[in-house]
């Protein structure tokens, strides 16, 4: 898969795994039991600083590894989850194991970076959110820096609901806030920022869509590096998602992109795997 073989530091992570699809496998009714089971599991992947190409987060992203079959990918339940309301069960599951991650890597004596969880909106705008999410923080003796949260912009479309509210809270207590899927053909990029400036969010993830859109011929990008250039004027942190290439990645450093993610470093792997970024900074990018 072409997609896949970007010139990576670390393309021996590259393992690939069939993905089912949960409704051909009648596994919706599963769901339930399959949380009380263990079957889900998290895949980490790094968040590199272009400044000096050190991990400074990583984003935690779900998977469900049935006893059956190959890991099923969330594009293949979160919605379900959603409609039928176990989201919060399991994003609250995964905001747990996340933070008893972090606790194990600080006991092995690794590098400890905030962790990003995902969180839906339906999760986000309950009344309840930030008292069991802070209960569960300091039950595992963490800080509000040791995870960022993930909101996408359905948060706030969905009228009168307790998201900002919720959110500035978690703000206010030093929680990482990031939007999203940025540019992700749901509204123009750049006239979405503004709005986006009053939002209680400080950084922003543009969507791999956005940045799949890089040419090596500069005028092609400039929609997309002054959306850069724009955000890091509102004082927002700017993270470029499913970076591929180098060609992006020399593209996002001229523009003054803070940090990037993608398959160019790391594919999101299993924690065995992750910890190799939590010792080191990487080795210099190839030209
Ligand atoms: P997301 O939060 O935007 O996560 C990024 C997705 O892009 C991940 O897919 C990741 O594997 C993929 N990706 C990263 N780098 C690259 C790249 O260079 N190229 C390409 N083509 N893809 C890349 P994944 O893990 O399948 O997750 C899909 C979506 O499922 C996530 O999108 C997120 O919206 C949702 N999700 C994942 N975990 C959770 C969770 O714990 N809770 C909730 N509510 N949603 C989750
Ligand atoms: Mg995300
Ligand atoms: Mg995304």
């Amino acid at each position: 898969n072409s997609k896949r073989s970007g010139r990576g530091l670390y393309s021996f992570f590259d393992t690939s795994l069939n993905t089912v699809s949960i409704q051909d496998l009648g596994l919706e009714q599963r769901m339930p039991s399959a949380i009380a089971n263990n079957e889900f599991i998290l895949h980490y992947q790094p968040i590199i600083r272009l400044t000096d190409f050190r991990v400074v987060g990583l984003e935690a992203l779900i998977r469900w590894q049935h006893p059956d079959y190959h890991l099923v990918y969330p594009s293949d339940f979160i919605k379900t989850a959603e409609d039928t309301d176990l989201i919060t069960t399991l994003d609250n599951w995964v905001l747990e194991a996340a933070c008893q991650q972090i606790v194990k890597w600080r006991s092995a004596g690794l590098k400890v970076v905030p962790v990003a969880v995902n969180v839906s909106p339906v999760l986000l705008k309950s009344k309840k959110y930030p008292d069991l999410f802070f209960e569960t923080l300091s039950r595992n003796q963490l800080l509000p820096e040791n995870i960022t949260i993930e909101v996408t912009r359905t948060a706030f479309i969905e009228g009168k609901n307790n998201v900002i509210e919720n959110l500035e809270i978690f703000l206010s207590k030093g929680v990482r806030i990031s939007l999203d899927n940025f540019g992700n053909g749901n509204g123009n990029g750049i006239s979405n920022l503004n709005r986006i400036s009053s939002l209680p969010i400080r950084t922003l993830k543009i969507d791999r869509r956005f940045i799949q859109k890089i040419r090596n011929n500069f005028n092609d990008n400039s929609i997309i590096l002054s959306t850069i250039v724009l955000a890091k004027k509102l004082n927002l942190t700017v993270v470029a998602t499913g970076i591929e290439t180098h060609e992006q990645l020399v593209n996002l450093k001229v523009a003054g992109c803070d940090q990037v993610q993608g398959y160019f470093f790391s594919r999101p792997v299993p924690e065995r795997q992750i910890r190799e970024f939590l010792i080191s900074p990487l080795r210099s990018i190839p030209a």
